[in-house]
């Protein structure tokens, strides 16, 4: 029988997302979350093929457990054993491998991986530089291990697709010897986004991805924004971490580093504190009490004060971040927005391009507020006028197929039972 099945494991600081994926066409066989892990009311909720949870119409059961699961091991049990309810357990023929998120992977991997022990202890080499993620990222993969110990386990790297980025784009201007020491570089983040939304765009031009540049504007509650030259990112807004770069929902982006000196001297802020400050309670929801786009847009309609001054900001700083892009690729194809912002809020899209008619950016306003419903919501479209010189175009990510794809090509190669045509 062929393996033509790959199961997606994105293990969070708290939770556990999954979704088994068909690869001969990308459907969707499951999908599920399990909430609030190490918790007495951990949930895990399980949707079948059918069950999808934004389209209660299209059928289906979804299953619900409100149970303790005392860690990432316990959530991934049940997850196993939701799935093995369906038919479709980890020892599944069928099932051709695990393909894990993982957010950092420092220098070390350009790319997906098969997991072995050298793997997991680089993995855990690199927890100093993502102490939130790797940790329960590393768990997740040893404890599907351990479940079905044959099966194949693929990390995928939200790092990988900026590993291209030139020296120039990934150094700080810091002393050398003190960067290279503690590893302080640019790394950048939510790359798999990035990479699948990238190659979308030129699908969308009819394009092969080495012809065209691509800014990708990824607007999610995490943010990031990236120039991608002929398929390759050579430069992104996130850097050590993901605070850098544009305004989120919780976290400021760029500020002056001294702001942190300052806190902590004038203001008696400890470094903890800080981080908080920064990572929790600035961004859109520091500025007006909310990081919900659409929220956000209400109270503007409304005119609330605080809510305009953040859109603006938020606004501002997209805008100037598409203009260095334009500039690092001097010519540009295409200005591609996703995530959830990206993908359904119309005044972002148009507010961010406003103005810059001169270089060949704006937004068809019809097409640009055509409300995007049904299946054809998840088809990427273009939004600029037609004859446009940019194309604009709005290009909703899936992260979870992206991995699939990754890891399928990957044990396609290594394993002839897997069939190497499908999820290409
Ligand atoms: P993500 O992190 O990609 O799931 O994006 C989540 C964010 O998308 C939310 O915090 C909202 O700000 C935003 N969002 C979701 N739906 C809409 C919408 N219809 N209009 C504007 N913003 C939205």
């Amino acid at each position: 029988m062929t393996a033509s099945r790959v199961l997606v494991v994105n293990s969070g600081s708290s939770s556990v997302k999954y979704r088994l994926l068909e690869m001969t066409d990308g459907s969707r066989l499951a999908s599920g979350i399990v909430e609030r892990i190490g918790e007495r009311q951990s949930r895990l909720l399980h949707f079948p093929a059918g069950a999808e949870s934004s389209d209660p119409a299209s059928g289906g059961e979804r299953r619900e457990r409100v149970e303790e699961f005392a860690d990432h091991g316990a959530a991934l049990r049940a997850v196993a054993e939701e799935l093995a309810a369906d038919g479709a357990g980890l020892d599944d023929p069928r099932l051709a491998a695990i393909g894990h998120r993982v957010v950092h992977g420092g220098r070390t991997f350009t790319g997906p991986v098969l997991v072995d022990d050298s793997v997991l202890r680089e993995i855990e080499r690199l927890i100093p530089l993502a102490p939130l993620h790797n940790p329960a990222n590393l768990t997740g993969i040893v404890t599907a291990r351990a479940l079905n110990p044959e099966l194949p386990q693929v990390a995928v790297f939200d790092t990988t697709f900026h590993t291209t980025m030139p020296e120039y784009a990934a150094r700080y201007a810091i002393d050398t010897a003190t960067a290279d020491e503690h590893r302080v570089r640019r790394y950048g983040f939510h790359g798999t986004s990035h990479a699948y939304v990238s190659r979308r765009t030129a699908e969308l031009l009819g394009r092969d991805p080495s012809e065209v540049n691509v800014i990708v504007l990824h607007l999610g509650n995490g943010a990031s924004a990236s120039a991608v030259r002929a398929g390759r990112c050579v430069d992104t807004s996130m850097g050590l971490t993901p605070l850098e770069g544009l305004v989120m929902g919780t976290r400021s982006g760029d500020v002056d580093p001294a702001v942190v000196f300052h806190l902590v001297r004038v203001a008696g802020m400890s470094p903890d504190e800080v981080d908080e400050l920064l990572n929790k309670r600035s961004g859109l929801v520091g500025l007006c009490g909310d990081n919900d786009m659409r929220e956000i847009r209400r109270r503007v309609d409304e005119g609330d004060e605080a809510a305009a001054l953040a859109f603006d900001i938020y606004i501002h700083r997209l805008k100037k971040y598409i203009g260095a892009y334009y500039a690092v690729l001097g010519t540009v194809d295409a200005v591609a927005f996703t995530a959830g912002v990206g993908e359904n809020s119309a005044p972002v899209r148009s507010a961010a391009l406003e103005g810059l008619e001169g270089l060949g950016l704006c937004v068809d306003d019809g097409r640009n507020e055509a409300p995007a419903t049904g299946p054809s919501a998840k088809e990427p479209r273009i939004v600029s006028p037609d004859g446009a010189r940019v194309a604009v175009a709005v290009v909703p990510t899936d992260e979870e197929l992206e991995i699939a794809q990754q890891t399928y090509a990957l044990v396609s190669e290594t394993d002839p039972a897997a069939d190497p045509a499908a999820g290409r």
